[in-house]
């Protein structure tokens, strides 16, 4: 689904990835982990094309990207995201954030669009707040609508940036039970998180980033118990 070869990007002189490689099969689940500042969000946010890198080449679900208006918006339709601070419409009920990409994007009926929302919004456990306002509801609650966003253009894949990090922790497992049960139902994921619990429960396959570079990548069961590189131990070490 995903084809990242050699991807090489560059803020000013400041080599940001490098010689980025990476395949993602439809319905794989990756997460990705890694020191701070080591490329990890703008290694995903390439994907969707809300950054530029500038050598290599990426691929999603066959269409070549290339610097084209038309080819942008082919990717962000199959590409979902889901940021850590949310992102949603503050000024926007929670029902009109949802429909308002479906109506817009995907020209559907302010009925129909609103339907899906309804749909997702009951399978993120929260049909009951549609009508209130993202400051109103809890961070773990903004964070499901934020999920329910992307579902609701019918994503091939959805990226998750550090979803959990900015929660309270009581907030956490709530955010992690809808991402389980989306990676139950075989969504194509890529997760950069530090949960690792998830990690184990759900990845097919856990990527280390460090310094621009996948320094390591393996199964769960061989990345915890079987560090290769120094570098990742050190890692394992801090964050477990
Ligand atoms: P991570 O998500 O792994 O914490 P990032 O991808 O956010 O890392 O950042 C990688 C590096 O690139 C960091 O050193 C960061 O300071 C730098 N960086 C990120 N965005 C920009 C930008 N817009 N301009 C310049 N440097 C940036
Ligand atoms: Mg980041």
């Amino acid at each position: 689904m995903i084809v990242i070869k050699d991807m090489n990007k560059w803020y000013g002189d400041f080599h940001v990835l490098k010689d980025i490689n990476l395949t993602v099969k439809k319905g794989e689940r990756i997460v990705v982990c890694g020191p701070s500042g080591s490329g990890k969000s703008t290694m995903i946010r390439c994907i969707n094309r809300l950054e530029q890198f500038q050598r290599g080449s990426l691929t999603v679900n066959d269409v070549e990207m290339i610097d084209d208006v038309k080819n942008i918006e082919a990717i962000r339709r199959e590409v979902g995201m889901v940021f850590q601070h949310f992102n949603l419409f503050p000024h926007l009920s929670i029902l009109d954030n949802l429909t308002l990409g479906p109506i817009w994007v995907q020209k559907k009926s302010k009925e129909e669009a609103e339907a899906i929302a309804m749909k997702y919004l009951e399978r993120v456990k929260i049909p009951d707040q549609a009508h209130k306002f993202p400051g109103h509801l809890s961070g773990g609650q903004q964070q499901r609508v934020a999920i329910a966003r992307s579902l609701c253009m019918a994503p091939e894949i959805i990226l998750f940036d550090e979803p959990t990090s900015a929660l309270d922790p009581e907030m956490i497992k709530e955010v992690l039970d809808v991402m389980v049960e989306l990676a139950e139902e075989g969504m194509t994921m890529i997760c950069v998180t530090h949960e690792m619990g998830f990690a184990k429960k759900v990845a097919d396959r856990v990527i280390f980033m460090d310094g621009g570079e996948i320094v390591e990548q393996n199964t769960p069961h061989e990345f915890f118990d079987h560090p290769e590189t120094d570098r990742l131990q050190l890692f394992l070490s801090q964050i477990l």
